[in-house]
């Protein structure tokens, strides 16, 4: 069980997040839409502290953290229960595919080397990157690199990932690999949360779609309820604005 409750984040006098509360079951997959700068980054930073909240509470399995008095060790819990797949990729440029997972494991779960490598593998395989195992990320296309970044996110066994618009940076060419290694995820029932413009991906998998705007949660629902009978002026605007 993921609970967020009351979540509120501003920038110097920016409030960038509102009051979000949501509950995401084990196995959900949620996406997240909405217009840009409305906090959608914000609120997947702000469940691993990347963006320390202001405000709220965070619980992801047994780990309950209240962003007014996190400790160092909250902050690690929360980032050992989550994996984050960013738009661009945020690979080590000095680092192989290999290395970039198995760096990941040692610091955030503090595996051995030895194990850590050969969890890294098992990935690059079932991500189907094991003849790049030892390719440096500036000789990977983008969907590679980002087919490890995803590797990286799922090394970590979290409770949930979350994915910050996974494809916007990609040359059109590389989407589709890239969405598929998601799907392929989806269907092993993952927990996720998705930040995407792809809406037909998002039609296809989403069990439930959040529509934010202006750092608050203004509609949900599964795809059909959201993307065919939207409710609220605001995500009808939308919608009619992505086609
Ligand atoms: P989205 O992902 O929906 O496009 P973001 O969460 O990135 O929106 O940003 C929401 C708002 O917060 C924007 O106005 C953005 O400029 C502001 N913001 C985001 N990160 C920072 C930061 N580190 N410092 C100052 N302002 C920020
Ligand atoms: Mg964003």
């Amino acid at each position: 069980m993921i609970r967020i409750e009351n979540l509120s984040k501003s920038f110097g006098s920016t409030h960038v997040l509102s009051d979000i509360s949501l509950d995401i079951q084990p196995g959900e997959r949620i996406v997240v839409i909405g217009p840009s700068g409305t906090g959608k980054s914000t609120l997947l930073r702000c469940l691993n502290f990347l963006d320390a909240p202001d405000k709220g509470r965070i619980t992801i399995g047994d780990l309950t953290v209240d962003a007014a008095s996190a400790s160092k060790k909250d902050i690690l819990g929360l980032r050992r229960r989550t994996g984050f797949v960013f738009q661009n990729y945020a690979l080590f440029a000095n680092k192989t595919a290999k290395e970039n997972i198995t760096e990941a494991l040692v610091t955030v779960k503090g595996q051995p080397k030895d194990k850590a490598e050969a969890r890294a593998m098992k990935i690059l395989r079932e991500t189907g990157l094991e003849a790049k195992a030892d390719a440096y990320p500036a000789s990977l296309s983008g969907g590679q690199q980002q087919r490890v970044g995803i590797g990286r996110a799922m090394a970590l066994d979290a409770e949930l990932l979350l994915f910050d618009e996974p494809t916007s940076a990609l040359d059109p060419e590389w989407v589709g690999e890239v969405l598929d290694l998601m799907r392929a995820l989806a269907e092993t029932r993952q927990t996720m949360l998705i930040v995407t413009h792809e809406m037909q991906f998002a039609r296809e998998i989403a069990d439930r779609i959040l529509f934010m705007d202006g750092g608050r949660i203004i509609e949900e629902g599964p795809p059909s309820q959201l993307l065919d009978n939207p409710q609220d002026a605001r995500t009808k605007a939308f919608l009619r604005r992505v086609g």
